[in-house]
This record gives structure tokens, sequence and C-alpha cells, in this order.
């Protein structure tokens, strides 16, 4: 049994990696702003529930204190927008959100990690390429990678090994967002918009959370002991 963190674990993504981390035996840890969304996730499960915002380094350290085998760097948010209309407080904020978030949870997890250690950031395609409307979204995410690029060569001599799961458009609140978004901006029905989002992907359809879960299940193994500074594409062919 293997003590397992995910960072916004209260929805989407992080509730199925959640849940599949403890269905597989494990000890699982789920934080996020929302106490009413981490419970349901826990539902019906042993889990930990730990209300933090991910920006807060005080409230990300403490979570530390006794060390992590696998750390989820999941919380993560995006609005779609053209460059002109993002405002400062919109850039900012996503960038504390999903870049600063992911090194408060690397910097805390790294400090007590030990040999065999797992971290793995759900970064996103928009890590690894760029696309229209989503600037601050996309330098988020290419940070992201850098990061993991960066910290898999820092640990590598430690037997840890850091690594992103980089998806397109998963079927969660945050790609709904993403199809109102594009319903309002360019007048068509929510079928046109989900098809124009997920146009992207040659599969023409939106990924499933349980595959992204696969991904990382898969990275968070102990087989995957030499896959080491990867951004793992779970794209249907984007990337
Ligand atoms: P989601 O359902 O909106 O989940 C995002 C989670 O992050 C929520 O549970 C939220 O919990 C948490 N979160 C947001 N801001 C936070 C903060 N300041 N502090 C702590 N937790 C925070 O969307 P999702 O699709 O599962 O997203 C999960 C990850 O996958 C994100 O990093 C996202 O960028 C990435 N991703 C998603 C897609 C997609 O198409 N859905 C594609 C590629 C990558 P609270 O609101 O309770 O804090």
């Amino acid at each position: 049994m293997k003590r397992v963190l995910v960072t916004g674990g209260g929805s989407g993504i992080g509730r199925g990696l959640a849940q599949a981390f403890a269905d597989a035996g494990h000890a699982v840890t789920i934080t996020g702003r929302r106490a009413d969304a981490l419970a349901e996730t826990a539902t019906g499960r042993d889990m930990t529930c730990i209300t933090a915002d991910v920006c807060d380094e005080a409230a990300i350290d403490a979570l530390f204190e006794q060390p992590f085998d696998i750390v989820v760097a999941n919380a993560g948010m995006g609005r779609a927008a053209p460059l002109t209309d993002v405002s400062l407080d919109d850039w900012n904020q996503t960038l504390a959100v999903n870049l600063t978030g992911t090194f408060l949870t690397f910097r805390g997890a790294l400090r007590t990690m030990k040999a065999g250690g797992r971290l793995i950031a759900i970064a996103s395609t928009a890590g690894l390429q760029g696309g229209p409307r989503i600037g601050a979204y996309c330098a988020s995410k290419h940070g992201v990678i850098g990061l993991v690029r960066s910290v898999a060569q820092e640990v590598a001599k430690k037997g840890i090994t850091c690594n992103a799961v980089c998806p397109g458009f998963v079927e969660t609140d945050m790609a709904t967002a993403a199809v109102a978004f594009v319903m309002q901006a360019r007048g068509v029905d929510e079928a046109r918009a989900t098809q124009m989002v997920v146009s992207g992907n040659p599969m023409g359809r939106m990924i499933d959370v349980d595959e992204v879960v696969s991904a990382a299940l898969y990275l968070a193994s102990d087989g995957a002991s030499s896959i080491n500074g990867h951004a793992l594409s779970v794209s249907g062919g984007e990337i």
C-alpha cells in the first residue's frame, strides 16, 4: 500500500485518479477548496480529505509532514479568451494555480519523498503546443512541462521520477466550460461547439477521464521506474 496525494481531487480527472488509486488499495489523500466536492469523491471509500488552496504555501507545505509515495499535481483552471481580453488578474491567477501550484506541490513532496517516489503533473496538450484564445493557460502548462523536465533531472539519482500527462480535451467541467465558450463566441449550438472543440483530436472525440487515469497509473507503477522527464500525450494523436 502506498501513500498517494491527488490535488484537485474533488472533480473530473482528480476524482477519477483518487478513486482509482483507492480501488487499487492505496491510502489516498485528496485536496481542493470545496469540502463538499472532496467528500463526494470519497463517498464509499476510505480517503483523507483536506481542504487547501493549491496556491497557499503554508497549507501545501503542511501536507508533507509525512512522506507520500505518489504525488499527482492535478489541480488546475483555465479560461478561454483572446489575449487582448485577458486581465492581469486572470493571467496571474492562471499561472498561480497551474504553475505555482505544481511548484509548491512538488517542492513540498520532495522534501520528504523517498526512493521509488513518483511525481506526476496533469499538464495538457496545451503544454506542448500553442492554441488560439488560451494564451495564459498555454503559458502555464508549458511552464509545468519545463518544471517537470527540470525536476526529473534533479531527482534522477534519488530513484524518484517526475513526469507529465498531457491530455487533449477531456470530458469534465473544464471541457464543458470550453464548449459553452465556443457556443457563445461563435453563436453555434452545443453539438457544433463540441465538434469544434474536439476537432483537434484526430479521433474526433473527447478523451475519457479513465484514459487519463490509466496513463497516470502507469507512470506511478513500479514498471515505469525509468520513465523520467516524459510528457505523455493522451490526445488521440493530436500530438
Ligand atoms: P475540473 O473538474 O475543473 O477540476 C479541477 C480541479 O482543480 C477541481 O477539483 C478544483 O477543486 C481544483 N482547483 C482549481 N483551483 C484550485 C485551487 N486554487 N486550489 C486547489 N484546487 C483547485 O477539471 P479537470 O478537467 O478535471 O482538470 C484537472 C486537470 O486536468 C487540470 O490541471 C487541467 O488543466 C487538466 N486538463 C484538463 C483537460 C480537460 O479538457 N478537461 C485537458 C487537459 C488538461 P476546487 O474548485 O474544489 O478547488
